[in-house]
């Protein structure tokens, strides 16, 4: 039998073939089931009507009722604007449009009564609200008093009649025949527990909530339950892995000790020291790790990586560390060969500009076994590249690679997988961690080392260029080094290199005397080596760059972080460029340019910049202003194809969600009991769907 929710929407009262096809193709909807769940993104509260003196600038949408007193069409002929006074007994606000001015125009009749609906703006030390609803006050938008759902839409609907209101006219058709076939997908302990609303009801209230609270606890309950599945899911996921991949025992600890007895640089912090317990009870554990690493820029996750590698090379195993470009690779090839050579261990870079003649000779000594560790970009993934016996993988700045290229480094040895360490720099949030990375376990190294001076980080408006450039040049005089940063503007790179050649130009013109380095993303890997190396060395003092510097690059005499239109840069990558400085003794700054003009948003940023150090106090401010789906890599997830859950807001929720889903599988791994089901039963029918799960183990 066909089921209902898998009606064609076309189908539809309201709809048929022509709007259906738009709704395919600008909202993705296709079935009964689609529209259903195609939730509105916020309701007008057309409940309460406010005077105009309640008004203030931070309220979301208000409605307010009044006569318009006086209305005049304002500027110059091609930006022509209507102005409406509307006034009630407490006092006066400006209405304005910028769009459909005219045709506004013809609508407004002063003297009459209006219900007025929009966001009241301060507009210098004004109220207005630009392009409000308005409707002539009648017995039934006086009365009614009700939370209407807002959808999003798009232009071209909205020229084909498919606006808002629109959408939800045909919820009102498809909703009541909908409800009566909505299955329950919790169980009733669950859903007692968290106090829950059935299924059927929250997906009417969420549409059309009687009050405030209904819709509140209508999105509760599907927010709940969005992120339970997710949860769910990952958490069986490990337990399969769990149960199917056994892993190598790694329990001598022989050269483990050497090198700590010997040849350890410096004190470990105790983060360091408790990850590397954590990691070394996985690698004790007889089952296969998968543990994500996270430390903030320079919290010393090299060493902690080296370490781990010398469990897996004390088991006559090898090392493989596999990062996203080669200037990192290279980076982390000279970290890592500077222990390796203390121990006496074979270690070797494997890039796309690895000579064939080298090539060959890293092949054979890794299948031999003679090759102890391998440091490289994803050209180790390459079917050629064959160990002996690889105990551990570790990936760095797993968010630049494809999860699918991390499960291919697993497959690097027949039988038995090696353990996968992946480390990231980029601080997540737990929200986003729990649910990006939900099947793996999580260390944090949430301490630097000790003595390091903080970054100081200062805000300057263009104005104050020549103070930042006599400050330049007093760091110079010191011995220090300097970089300069512009912005890469994605959509076009043109004009990001003449951003980026004009400021080298106005560089020069600055310092005269002073040997500049250039580095951009359109530079050729030699080109881009020998700049690098130039400044690495000292040779040259200022580096001006793109964001290409922004990964792993690390000189130490560097001190100074010049960031141009910081406020361009999001805030995890203003991050991770400051980390580029700061890893020598010196006392180091960052200094934000920004001009004077500028966003909330980017106020915001600027500000938490220069209050704090603290990555992942960045990370979180970041995903409350942006959101999840922008934060760096997580578009490729697929995990965060989320129809109602917020995880920037939603944080508590999904807690209380990923609990209630270690509880029942706690209690029934296998989900065989009666009372879970439903539960069987939904994830069964999810797998059918869209996103391949396999995808994120
Ligand atoms: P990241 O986590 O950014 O990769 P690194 O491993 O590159 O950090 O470490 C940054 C710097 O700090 C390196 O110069 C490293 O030698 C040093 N370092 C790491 N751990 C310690 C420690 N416990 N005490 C002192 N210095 C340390
Ligand atoms: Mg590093």
């Amino acid at each position: 039998m066909q089921n209902f929710f898998d009606t064609k929407i076309e189908f539809l009262k309201g709809v048929g073939p022509q709007k259906a096809v738009l709704l395919n193709k600008e909202l993705g909807i296709f079935t009964f089931g689609d529209l259903v769940q195609y939730y509105p993104f916020r309701h007008e509260d057309r409940t309460k009507f406010h005077t105009i003196s309640e008004a203030n600038g931070s309220m979301p949408y208000i409605q307010l009722k009044g006569r318009i007193r006086h209305y005049e069409m304002q500027g110059p002929p091609r930006k022509r604007r209507l102005k409406a006074y509307l006034v009630d007994e407490t006092g006066e606000i400006e209405l304005v449009w910028f769009q459909g001015a005219q045709w506004m125009l013809k609508k407004i009749q002063p003297g009459v009564e209006y219900v007025v609906y929009g966001k009241p703006n301060l507009f210098g030390s004004k109220l207005n609200i630009a392009h409000p609803e308005i409707e002539i006050a009648s017995q039934q938008n006086l009365e009614a008093g009700y939370l209407q759902p807002v959808y999003s839409t798009t232009e071209l609907l909205k020229r084909k009649y498919l606006d808002s209101k629109a959408i939800a006219k045909l919820q009102r058709v498809l909703l009541p025949e909908a409800v009566k076939r909505i299955k329950e997908t919790l169980p009733v302990q669950i859903r007692e527990r968290y106090s829950l609303m059935d299924k059927n009801e929250s997906i009417a209230y969420v549409h059309f909530p009687e009050t405030p609270e209904t819709l509140q606890r209508a999105q509760f309950r599907l927010k709940f339950e969005e992120l339970f599945y997710v949860q769910i899911r990952l958490l069986k996921l490990k337990l399969a892995r769990i149960d199917k991949f056994k892993g190598m025992v790694f329990n001598k600890a022989e050269l483990l000790n050497k090198f700590y007895n010997e040849h350890l640089p410096f004190e470990l912090t105790n983060a360091q020291k408790r990850v590397i317990k954590e990691i070394y009870r996985d690698l004790r554990s007889g089952n296969q790790m998968n543990r994500l690493l996270q430390g903030d820029v320079g919290s010393g996750k090299t060493i902690v990586a080296f370490i781990c590698m010398l469990i897996a090379i004390g088991c006559d195993t090898q090392g493989a560390l596999m990062a996203p470009t080669e200037i990192l690779a290279t980076q982390h090839y000279h970290g890592l060969k500077e222990f390796a050579d203390k121990m006496g261990l074979r270690i070797a870079l494997l890039t796309g500009s690895t000579k064939k003649s080298e090539r060959k000779i890293i092949h054979e000594y890794l299948r031999t076994g003679e090759l102890h560790i391998l440091v490289g970009t994803h050209a180790l993934l390459e079917e050629i590249v064959q160990f002996k016996n690889l105990g551990l993988a570790i990936v760095d700045e797993q968010h630049r690679f494809g999860v699918a290229q991390r499960s291919r480094l697993w497959q690097k040895n027949e039988g038995i997988f090696p353990h996968v360490l992946v480390m990231t720099a980029t601080p997540i949030p737990r929200t986003l961690a729990m649910t990006l990375y939900g099947d793996l376990d999580i260390s944090t190294i949430d301490e630097l080392p000790a003595g390091r001076k903080p970054i100081k980080t200062i805000h300057r408006y263009d104005a104050n260029r020549l103070k930042v450039n006599s400050f330049i040049k007093e760091q110079i005089a010191l011995g220090r080094q300097v970089y300069i940063v512009y912005p890469l503007i994605e959509e076009s790179e043109k004009l990001d290199l003449k951003d980026l050649m004009d400021g080298y130009e106005s560089v020069a013109r600055a310092f005269p005397d002073v040997p500049l380095s250039i580095l951009h993303g359109k530079m050729k890997t030699e080109a881009k080596e020998y700049e690098m190396n130039r400044f690495v060395k000292g040779e040259t003092k200022i580096m001006v760059a793109t964001t290409v510097i922004e990964v792993g690059v690390n000189v130490p005499n560097a001190s100074v972080m010049i960031i141009e239109n910081a406020e361009r840069f999001g805030l995890a990558q203003l991050h991770q460029l400051r980390g580029r400085v700061g890893r020598g003794a010196d006392q180091s700054y960052c200094i934000l340019i920004s001009n004077y003009k500028l966003s909330q948003d980017g106020r915001v940023r600027l500000e938490t910049m220069v209050r704090t150090n603290n990555g992942f106090e960045i990370a979180d401010t970041d995903l409350q202003l942006r959101g999840p789906g922008d934060l760096m890599g997580t578009q490729q997830s697929g995990v965060l194809d989320l129809l109602i859950a917020d995880l920037g807001k939603d944080g508590k929720i999904l807690q209380a969600a990923r609990e209630a889903a270690l509880a029942i599988l706690d209690d029934d791994p296998t989900l065989q009991k009666e009372e879970n089901a439903n539960i069987k039963y939904q994830i069964a029918s999810m797998k059918k769907s869209a996103i391949n799960w396999s995808r994120i183990s």
